[in-house]
């Protein structure tokens, strides 16, 4: 019955309490923000359900080694590229599924700004699972629903975190009807201190509509967050000057499970037929600025030829070392910031703007420093 420590081992994703038959793990807020199994011993009947599924205790996905895949460098063709984080290949994937009659699964921001996995076949919800949001997505209720699909022979491809398509391949097995998609993973954050963070700038600027965490888009082609809001105002930051971001890549609010070895989807671990990231470093022919680095298995190297047949993605072969040697998060797990439960009590008290500048890197002269010698490169590069 769940016998471990949750608070360190726990990918929160809800597999245990939606696979429960008599309804007895229900899933509740930790002190870091992620959700944890709560466990009514008086309902537990003891099947075992919940072990099964648990992808911190199933974490062998006998997988490829990821030397043993394919590599290519890729391009979407037919996606407007701002839309995404990088090369936009999710886009191109999701929509030769739903050209094939299939469902898609993956994060979406819902009317409150939350990130949650959703499964649909509608092009315009499609849409909006593009681009990383970069706080841990809700997925507990997702493989319910998904489960309904596939007893109904529908096709699904699901996308996701490694551990949440661990989670996914334990709770349905093998399926002729699945196709897994996982993305290059370093991390992930608290929704909680994603909440917080809105709250301030919601107190500046008044109700969030939108966040765009990777914007290069045509009028601005820099890497920038882009924050829009209910009064129609834009807000645009470079990432190294927003502050979730900061927070998030000096690792103040991440899951203990994503820590150094505690992550068990690294190296020949990481489940998905295909898994698609940014590809750092890239040193072959260009075709657009923004590429995407993709791994795949047999299942998935079919895919990716009928995706190129259709024109819907421009593929390059490439090298796994090419790919690794500025992904290293495909090996390694995250550092979490020995600060980061005070970071996390104090931004709860005292808001979380007011915690970063405490705490982070980033101090407000610091900001300001930083701004005015941005000016002066961005001046000297105008001349
Ligand atoms: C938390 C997180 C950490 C990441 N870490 C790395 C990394 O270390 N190295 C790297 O190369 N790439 C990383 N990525 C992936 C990268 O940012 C792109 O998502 C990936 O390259 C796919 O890009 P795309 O242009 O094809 O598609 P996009 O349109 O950018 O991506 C959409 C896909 O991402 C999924 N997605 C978006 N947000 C989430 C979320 N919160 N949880 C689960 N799935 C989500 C959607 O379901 C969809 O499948 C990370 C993404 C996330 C969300
Ligand atoms: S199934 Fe998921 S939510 Fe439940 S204990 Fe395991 S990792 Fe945690
Ligand atoms: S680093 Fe590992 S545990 Fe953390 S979200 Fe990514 S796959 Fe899951």
């Amino acid at each position: 019955m769940l016998d471990f420590s949750h608070e360190e081992r726990c990918y929160h994703c809800g597999a245990c309490a939606q696979k429960c038959p008599t309804g007895a793990i229900q899933m509740e807020m930790g002190n870091d923000g992620f959700l944890y199994p709560e466990i009514n011993e008086e309902k537990c009947i003891h099947c075992g359900a919940c072990d099964r599924v648990c992808p911190h205790l199933n974490w062998e996905q006998k997988m490829p080694r990821l030397e043993d895949r394919t590599c290519f460098a890729a391009v979407s063709t037919i996606n407007e590229q701002y839309k995404s984080a990088s090369g936009g290949v999710f886009y191109s994937l999701a929509r030769y599924f739903l050209q094939q009659g299939g469902y898609v699964a993956g994060c979406v921001w819902d009317d409150t700004l939350t990130a949650r996995h959703i499964v649909t076949n509608r092009l315009d919800e499609v849409e909006r699972m593009r681009g990383s949001k970069y706080v841990w997505s809700d997925t507990t209720e997702i493989f319910r629903e998904i489960s309904e699909l596939l007893k109904c022979g529908e096709k699904v491809l699901f996308t996701g975190t490694p551990c949440q398509v661990a989670a996914a391949n334990n709770y349905f097995g093998k399926q002729e009807n699945l196709l897994t998609c996982g993305i290059f993973c370093h991390g992930n954050t608290s929704p909680q201190m994603f909440a917080l963070w809105k709250k301030d700038m919601e107190a500046k600027y008044g109700k969030m509509e939108n966040v765009v965490f990777r914007y290069h888009g045509p009028d601005g082609n820099d890497n920038a967050v882009q924050i829009t809001f209910q009064s129609g105002k834009k807000v645009r930051q470079e990432i190294n000057e927003n502050r979730f971001m900061r927070g998030f890549s000096e690792n103040y609010f991440g899951s203990e499970s994503c820590k150094d070895e505690k992550c068990q989807y690294k190296e020949g671990n990481i489940p998905g037929d295909i898994l698609i990231g940014d590809f750092w470093g890239y040193t072959g022919k260009k075709i657009s600025k923004w590429m995407s680095a993709v791994i795949c298995t047999p299942t998935g190297v079919t895919i990716f030829k009928k995706l190129e047949e259709e024109c819907l993605v421009e593929i390059l072969p490439s090298e796994l070392s090419k790919i690794t040697e500025k992904n290293g998060y495909l090996i390694h797990g995250t550092h979490i910031n020995p600060l980061q439960h005070e970071f996390i009590e104090m931004a709860k008290q005292r808001g979380f703007l007011k915690a970063y500048n405490k705490l982070g890197t980033m101090s407000w002269y610091k900001n300001f420093l930083y701004k005015i010698k941005l000016g002066k490169i961005k001046k000297f590069l105008k001349k």
